[in-house]
């Protein structure tokens, strides 16, 4: 018998590149059939089949305080009633660039975009106008969205130039873009010290989830603020994920170091397309209409999307108590899954900090990339799998996050963690150990 999900997803595949808007959402890493949602509300999802699941998904981010949260979904219809989209000024997008800057004060001027991609590519566009310099570090592993520049993989060794990680991306595109091991300051002085006066920024996931989830080491980010420092080139700090999920400042205050520039996306639009850039005055005012760097978008500060994410960070600023939530919810969530892994004898790495984990099939600790991608990710699919049968979405993918929510519950962590046990307990025979 076919379910409705496999109907629409043969349907989909007709009309749209693997039936999706997301390669991700294809379950290409872990086989079977996307599931297509209907409907969600607080911790869960439901599919066209009627199915309900558990969701650790949350939108990749975004629904850090659950599904159809009252106060958020309410300032939406508000707003829609007001208007759509006017492309001209609000107060709006005034009230939210001022919370943004309260909140995360290294940002002094902001510029509201429409995605996480367009975000980093357009604060790397400011960097070089700013400093006048073309080339720019990131690190492998780290994902800034799909602009040219920046989808670079790493070709055999650090010194490589960026070649191209997908197709129709020019190899002049990323030829300034230099690639570095996460966690190794090494790797990133190497580049200064053959090419400090070219190089504009350094971009870099603050901790980094698109990889799983890897946390800098102690010294890490303070290292890369030194280095910028000391060859004047700027220091970006990619918040897509991080910033007001670990923290109401980001990774930024809960670590202690200071970017130029900041990169935000996902949870400021609160589930609508929203993306932001910002910084110190100085850099933010090579800007256009203020100076000389180009940049625009006609659904900017959407006023839609700007109530909001508004609403969004107005409830995170004046109800902290939401981050205990979401420190308590990843603490005892990560710790009951290191805790059965460890009474089933299996030694897999978990990564976490607050609300954001991963779960990596290899007993090697991941620190980088390289260390990552020794997960075993057929293990990981059929774990994927298990899980799904027992209600639990969770990403389709060995390298992506798990995201938790304010809106998931004790009882529905001690389901999870259930869930988890009973295929670590009956797997634990077949599954391949490191
Ligand atoms: C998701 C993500 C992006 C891209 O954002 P989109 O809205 O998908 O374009 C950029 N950087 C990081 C760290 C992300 O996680």
């Amino acid at each position: 018998m076919t379910t409705h999900c496999e109907q629409l997803f043969k349907e989909a595949k007709k009309y749209m590149p693997g039936g999706v808007n997301s390669p991700v959402r294809a379950f290409g890493p872990v086989g079977g059939v996307p599931r297509f949602i209907a409907r969600a509300d607080a911790a869960y999802v439901w599919d066209e089949d009627g199915s309900r699941y558990l969701d650790y998904v949350g939108s990749w981010g975004p629904m850090l305080l659950g599904h159809n949260h009252s106060e958020i979904l309410k300032s939406v219809t508000d707003a829609c009633a007001r208007g759509l989209s006017f492309g001209a000024a609000t107060w709006t997008e005034v009230e939210m660039a001022k919370l943004i800057c309260e909140m995360i004060p290294s940002i002094e001027m902001v510029r509201m975009v429409n995605s996480g991609t367009e975000a980093a590519m357009s604060a790397i566009r400011a960097a070089r106008g700013y400093t006048g310099r073309d080339k720019v570090i990131k690190f492998e592993g780290c994902y800034h969205g799909h602009s040219d520049g920046l989808l670079v993989k790493a070709g055999s060794g650090v010194l490589t130039h960026g070649i191209p990680g997908s197709a129709g991306v020019p190899a002049g595109c990323t030829s300034d873009t230099l690639t570095a091991v996460y966690n190794s300051l090494d790797s990133v002085k190497v580049h200064f010290e053959r090419a400090g006066e070219q190089i504009a920024a350094v971009i870099v996931e603050p901790v980094a989830a698109n990889m799983g989830v890897v946390l800098p080491q102690p010294g890490f980010l303070e290292g890369l603020r030194s280095l910028c420092d000391q060859y004047g080139a700027l220091l970006i700090f990619d918040e897509v994920i991080t910033g007001f999920r670990l923290s109401a400042g980001g990774a930024q205050q809960l670590f202690g170091v200071t970017p130029d520039l900041t990169v935000l996306g996902k949870i400021i639009g609160a589930g609508l397309p929203v993306g932001a850039y910002g910084g110190k005055r100085s850099v933010m005012e090579v800007v256009a209409p203020l100076g000389s760097v180009y940049q625009a978008g006609t659904l900017s500060g959407n006023p839609v999307a700007m109530a909001a994410g508004y609403t969004m960070l107005r409830i995170l600023k004046e109800q902290p108590y939401y981050y205990e939530a979401l420190r308590n919810n990843g603490a005892y969530l990560f710790e009951g899954l290191k805790k059965l892994l460890k009474n089933a004898g299996l030694p897999y790495a978990v990564n976490y900090l607050g609300s954001l984990g991963c779960l990596f099939f290899t007993g090697q600790k991941v620190t980088d990339h390289e260390s990552a991608v020794t997960s075993d990710t057929q293990a990981y699919a059929a774990y994927f799998r298990h899980m799904l049968s027992r209600g639990i979405y969770l990403a389709p993918s060995q390298f992506e996050a798990m995201f938790l929510s304010a809106a998931h519950l004790r009882e529905q962590l001690d389901e999870t963690l259930a869930a988890m046990e009973e295929f670590f307990t009956d797997k634990a025979q077949s599954l391949p150990c490191c």
